[in-house]
């Protein structure tokens, strides 16, 4: 069954897939281009909403970091122990964490779509002719035609210009196949794609794209403005603690953009996967180790806390909210 949830990826569709553990070195800069429809002005256009989600993904992920290689910082260091369970000694997946935030940190705007890494659509993910979306066409050889099975089940849509398909997971025992059908859905708000069951792409294409889809809704009344340096010291501490993580799970834009880059490949393992819980913060405790550590909300939880550490607020288990703590160490 597919459960609602605000935003995923279609990486969900795989949790049975094993996961292979490569320990492959690579912090390089993530490469991005961006279509028109990101760039919309007008009353229903993105204007700088996109820009500033964006931004503001790049500022958290290079705090977390900072705090990350801050070896003193036993706040951050904390955190570290409680979401991923590791200490200074696990050297091989701290650096994994840090490569990961170090790509987001770097990311750079590219112009050359075919080889970039991620793909940034604002389009709702609408299928149809004119649109980047098609119909798979029908093949003669299928007893049921591919433009008669049903949107959302079995029906298969692809990506022509970036050589992608919408994911049809047939499942054992055959109940009814599942298809994703991007932010279309009604609930999704932001999608990464990346290759499933697609055909060969022309070389210059990158071999490890994805396509990240953000839904309109994610912008037009975001809770804060997009960005959580627009978030107040009084929303931090007055709120109760359900009401500001809920909020910032579900309602800064930039804590989804940053969810779903995270579901981008990063030519190592193991990859991120939805574990189909809320994308609160207690929900990442409800999970085994293993799935916290590739679940890609445990990252975000960690560079929200490392922003709000630079304003001296840290997470306190005791009082179960963010305080403020005048000994943390703000580092440069
Ligand atoms: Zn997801």
């Amino acid at each position: 069954m597919l459960f609602p949830t605000p935003y995923r990826s279609i990486s969900m569709l795989f949790l049975l897939l094993p996961i292979l553990a490569l320990a492959v070195d690579n912090g390089d800069p993530l490469t991005y281009w961006i279509d028109d429809t990101c760039k919309a002005t007008g009353p229903n256009g993105f204007n700088e909403s996109f820009e500033r989600t964006l931004k503001d993904v790049i500022h958290n992920a290079s705090r977390a970091l900072k705090r990350l290689q801050f070896r003193q910082d036993a706040n951050q260091n904390r955190l570290l122990s409680k979401i991923f369970e590791i200490d200074q000694s696990n050297v091989d997946f701290k650096k994994q964490i840090e490569d990961t935030f170090s790509s987001l940190s770097r990311m750079v705007e590219t112009q050359n779509r075919a080889s970039s890494d991620v793909r940034f659509y604002c389009d709702e993910d609408v299928v149809g002719d004119g649109h980047r979306w098609t119909l798979v066409p029908d093949d003669p050889e299928d007893s049921l035609p591919n433009s008669k099975r049903k949107r959302g089940i079995n029906q298969e849509v692809e990506d022509k210009l970036n050589h992608m398909k919408m994911a049809v997971v047939h499942r054992d025992p055959p109940l009814e196949d599942i298809a994703t059908q991007g932010v279309q859905d009604g609930v999704t708000r932001a999608e990464l794609f990346y290759l499933h069951n697609s055909d060969p792409a022309p070389p210059e294409e990158n071999p490890t794209r994805s396509t990240v889809t953000l839904g309109s809704e994610n912008f037009g009344n975001a809770w804060t403005d997009n960005a959580l340096s627009a978030v107040s010291d009084a929303e931090i501490v007055a709120r109760d603690k359900p009401y500001i993580f809920k909020a910032m799970a579900t309602g800064l834009s930039s804590f989804i953009m940053m969810h779903e880059l995270l579901h981008h490949d990063y030519n190592r393992q193991p990859r991120t996967n939805d574990y189909q819980v809320d994308e609160s913060w207690d929900g990442l405790f409800g999970l085994t180790l293993d799935q916290r550590r590739t679940h890609p909300d445990s990252y975000v939880w960690f560079a929200v806390c490392a922003v709000l550490a630079d304003r001296q607020y840290r997470f306190d288990d005791a009082y179960d909210l963010f305080i403020k703590d005048t000994s943390i160490i703000v580092v440069p």
